[in-house]
C-alpha cells in the first residue's frame, strides 16, 4: 500500500513539472478597472449562482472569476508554486456590474501553476486569498491550484456509486475520524492517519482481529460518517512528522479536501485523489461515505477566505457591527444571504458530482435558517434521492437569525427531508452530557423512562407517550422517524466506556459492559437512524477527556488490541446491528406505523420499559416483537403472552436465529439487560 501512494505522488509531482514547463509564463497585466458600482446594503447586492467561480481550465487557457459587488479592484496573482516564491505575472479582473462578478481569461497552459486573487478596498489591497471557491490548493491551502481535474480520478471512477438507500431508518452510521481510526501502533495499517488507509484490505491487529475496512465489514455498519475532511486550519501541512491531532471544526477551503490526510500535502492532485480513492474503496465494499460539513462558522475572521473576498458579506453582524457568534468559534456565518445560501448548495452539489459523497451531517445547523437547509435538501435529492441530511438542530450562542427561521430540532417538522440528532435519547439513556457523574436510565437512574420511550418511537408524535414527563422536548418534533438520528455518544463529549466509569462509581467492568450493551441495544431497535461513535463496539475510552478536539494520538488513537479483549462486547454490537437489519420491524418510515404498531406496556416498576413491535410491522417476517428494558440494578419479573416465542437478545447475548424458546408466561430480566422475543 504505500507503496502505491509513494508512486501516486511521484506520478503526479513529475506530471505537474512536465505541465508546469509547457505553460504560459509570459506576463500579461490589463489597466486597473473602475469601481463598478456603490453599494453599502447587503440585501441589495447583486448575487451570482454560476458554478465557474474560481478557474475553469479549457483547451488553450484558463478563465478566472470572483463574486465580490463590493471590491474597487481584483487582482489575480500566478504563482509556480503553492508557497513561497515570486508573483509570475499579475492581471486585473473586469466587472459584471449586472451579478458583482470579476473575470478574466488568461491564454496559455497553466497547468500545474497556483494562483491567488486580490481585492481592493477604499483604496487598499487586501491580502491574497485563494477565493471561496478553490477546487484545488497547495500547502497549508494558502494558494488555488490549476490542475486537470481528470488526473484525480482513480481507475473505474466513473463507475463509482454509493450504496442504495431506500429509507434513512435503513442506515447504520458509524461516526469516524481518520487519525482515530487507523493511528494506532497496532492497527496493522500502512497508511496511518490518510485517506487511503481504507484501501488497505486484509490489515490485523497485533493480536490477529480485523481492522481497518475489513472491520467496517465485519461490523455490519451501512454508512461512514466521516469528521470534517475539507481543507482546515489547525494542523500545518508542512509539518506532518509532528503528527499534530484535530477534529477539523475550523474550515479554511470548504471545496478540497484536507491535505494533512493525503500522502503529499504539497502536491494539488494527491489530496483529492487519495479521498476519492477511499471512497470508492468504501462504495465497492457496500459502504456509503457521509461528510461532516461545518458552513456556519470559519476557523479565521479577519483575514479569512470569506472576508478577503467580500468583506462583511458572509458573516453576521450585532447591530453594533461586531461579528456575531453563535458557533462560540469567534463568528458566524448568514445563510439567510442569498450569495452564501448559494456558495452552501453549490458546495453540496460539487461534493456529490466530483466525489459521489452519499450524505452530510451539519454542524450546529440551527445557524442555517430552514429556507437554506430546505433548498440544499432538494437539490441534493435532485442529484441522488439516497442522500442522507442530518443535522444538530441547536446553536452554540445566539444569533442575530430569528428562532423561528433557525434549522432548530424542533422545526424539523418543517424541513421533511432533514433529520436531526436526538439529545433527548442520548441523554435519557447515559445520562447529561455535560454532567459526568449523571447516570442514565441504562445506568441506574430513575425518572428518564418517558424520555427513553421518546426515543423509542423516534421523536414522533405516539398516543401512550406523555410528553409533558420527558426531560427535554415536550413534544414529539419528528414528522416521521426517518428524521431523527439516534444516539448515546460521539466525538463531542465523553465517550460512553468514559461516561459509564464517571457515572457508575464502585462499578465493574462487567457491570460497565452490561450498561454500555443496553444502551446501544436501544439504539439500534428504536425507530429512527442509528449512530454509533468508532470504536465503542471495542469499548474505546478517551481517558476521560470529553473535548479531545486537539488531543493527542494517546487520547484518540483507538488500541485495536482491544477488540480480542473485548470480542464478545463487539460480537454484541455485530449482532445487535445484523438484527435491526434483518428485520424491518426496528426501522418503520412513517408515525402513522410507529402509533399503530408499538404497544407499550404498563409498567409501574422504575428503569423497567417494555413494548411490542406488532402485526409484522414494515412487512417484518415477526408477528410480534417483544422488547423489554431493564436499567435497574436488580432483576426484575415481566409477564409475557403465552405463545411460541424464541428469545433473541438475553442476558448481553443476542441471536437473530433464537438464543432458545420461550411459552411465555412470567420471566425473569436480568439487571442491565435487554430481553427481546419474537413470534
Ligand atoms: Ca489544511
Amino acid at each position: 500500500m504505500k507503496k502505491l501512494a509513494i508512486n501516486l505522488c511521484i506520478a503526479t509531482a513529475s506530471l505537474t513539472a512536465i505541465t508546469a514547463c509547457q505553460s504560459n509564463s509570459k506576463t500579461e497585466t490589463n489597466e486597473m478597472p473602475t469601481k463598478p458600482t456603490n453599494i453599502t446594503d447587503y440585501a441589495n447586492y447583486p448575487t451570482y449562482d454560476g458554478e465557474d467561480l474560481g478557474v475553469v481550465v479549457r483547451a488553450n487557457g484558463c478563465d478566472f472569476k470572483l463574486w465580490s459587488p463590493m471590491a474597487d479592484s481584483v487582482a489575480l496573482n500566478i504563482y509556480e508554486n503553492g508557497a513561497g516564491g515570486e508573483v509570475l505575472s499579475r492581471h486585473y479582473l473586469v466587472a459584471d456590474n449586472s451579478n458583482g462578478t470579476w473575470a478574466t481569461s488568461l491564454k496559455g497552459n497553466y497547468l500545474g501553476k497556483f494562483y491567488t486573487f486580490q481585492i481592493m478596498i477604499d483604496g487598499k489591497w487586501l491580502d491574497e486569498t485563494p477565493g471561496v471557491w478553490a477546487k484545488a490548493v497547495g500547502v497549508n491551502g494558502l494558494r488555488a491550484a490549476i490542475i486537470d481535474f481528470k488526473q484525480t480520478n482513480p481507475q473505474d471512477w466513473e463507475n463509482d456509486k454509493g450504496p442504495a438507500l431506500a429509507h434513512n431508518t435503513d442506515a447504520v452510521i458509524y461516526e469516524m475520524h481518520h487519525r482515530d481510526f487507523s493511528v494506532h501502533s497496532n492497527s496493522g495499517i500502512t497508511n496511518k492517519g490518510k485517506f487511503i488507509a481504507m484501501l488497505e484490505n486484509g490489515t490485523l491487529s497485533l493480536n490477529g482481529e480485523k481492522t481497518g475496512i475489513d472491520h467496517l465489514k465485519e461490523l455490519g455498519i451501512t454508512h461512514v460518517h466521516i469528521l470534517p475532511s475539507y481543507d482546515y486550519n489547525s494542523v500545518d501541512e508542512t509539518q506532518l512528522p509532528s503528527n499534530k491531532y484535530n477534529w477539523g471544526y475550523d474550515p479554511v477551503n470548504y471545496n478540497v479536501p484536507e491535505g494533512s490526510y493525503s500522502t503529499n500535502p504539497v502536491c494539488p492532485i494527491a489530496r483529492i485523489r487519495e479521498m476519492k480513492m477511499m471512497i470508492q474503496a468504501l462504495h465497492n465494499a457496500g459502504i456509503g461515505v457521509i461528510m461532516d460539513v461545518v458552513y456556519n462558522h470559519t476557523a479565521i475572521t479577519h483575514g479569512g477566505n470569506f472576508e478577503l473576498t467580500a468583506p462583511g458579506y458572509y458573516y453576521r453582524q450585532r447591530e453594533d457591527g461586531s461579528f456575531s457568534d453563535a458557533s462560540g468559534c469567534g463568528n458566524e456565518t448568514a445563510s439567510d444571504r442569498l450569495q452564501m445560501r448559494n456558495f452552501m448548495i453549490n458546495s453540496i452539489k460539487y461534493w456529490m458530482n466530483e466525489y459521489h459523497i452519499d450524505g452530510f451531517r451539519f454542524d450546529l445547523m440551527a445557524i442555517h435558517d430552514i429556507e437554506t437547509m430546505n433548498a440544499i435538501a432538494e437539490a441534493a435529492n435532485a442529484i441522488n434521492p439516497d442522500v442522507i441530511i442530518y443535522g444538530e438542530g441547536w446553536t452554540a450562542g445566539d444569533s442575530p437569525l430569528p428562532v423561528e427561521r433557525r434549522a432548530l430540532k424542533e422545526h424539523v417538522n418543517k424541513m421533511p427531508q432533514v433529520a436531526v440528532f436526538s439529545d433527548d435519547i442520548r441523554d435519557a439513556v447515559k445520562g447529561h452530557y455535560s454532567n459526568a457523574a449523571d447516570p442514565g436510565f441504562a445506568s441506574g437512574k430513575p425518572g428518564n423512562e418517558e424520555t427513553v420511550k421518546f426515543g423509542i418511537v423516534g421523536a414522533t408524535a405516539h398516543p401512550q407517550i406523555d410528553f409533558t414527563k420527558c426531560n427535554n422536548s415536550k413534544f414529539g418534533y419528528a414528522n416521521h422517524p426517518v428524521q431523527v438520528v439516534n444516539y448515546v455518544s460521539c466525538h463531542d463529549d465523553l465517550c460512553l466506556t468514559d461516561k459509564l466509569a464517571k457515572s457508575m462509581p464502585g462499578s465493574t467492568i462487567e457491570e460497565r459492559i452490561a450498561v454500555a450493551k443496553l444502551a446501544q441495544t436501544i439504539v439500534f431497535t428504536s425507530q429512527g437512524i442509528p449512530f454509533m461513535f468508532t470504536g465503542e463496539e471495542v469499548f474505546r475510552n478517551k481517558k476521560g477527556v470529553h473535548n479531545s478536539y486537539c488531543s493527542p494520538d494517546s487520547i484518540n488513537a483507538i488500541d485495536w488490541n482491544q477488540k480480542k479483549q473485548y470480542r464478545e462486547l463487539f460480537d454484541y454490537y455485530k449482532g445487535i446491528i445484523n438484527l435491526r437489519k434483518l428485520h424491518p420491524a426496528f426501522r418503520m418510515t412513517t408515525a402513522e406505523d410507529v402509533a399503530k404498531n408499538i404497544v407499550f406496556d404498563e409498567v409501574t416498576e422504575p428503569n423497567l420499559i417494555s413494548y411490542s413491535i406488532k402485526n409484522n410491522a414494515n412487512g417484518d417476517t415477526w408477528n410480534e416483537i417483544k422488547v423489554i428494558l431493564n436499567g435497574a440494578k436488580k432483576a426484575n419479573e415481566v409477564e409475557i403472552p403465552a405463545g411460541e416465542w424464541i428469545v433473541v437478545v438475553k442476558d448481553g447475548k443476542v441471536n437473530e436465529a433464537g438464543l432458545e424458546k420461550s411459552q411465555g408466561g412470567k420471566l425473569t430480566i436480568t439487571p442491565r439487560s435487554a430481553l427481546i422475543l419474537a413470534k
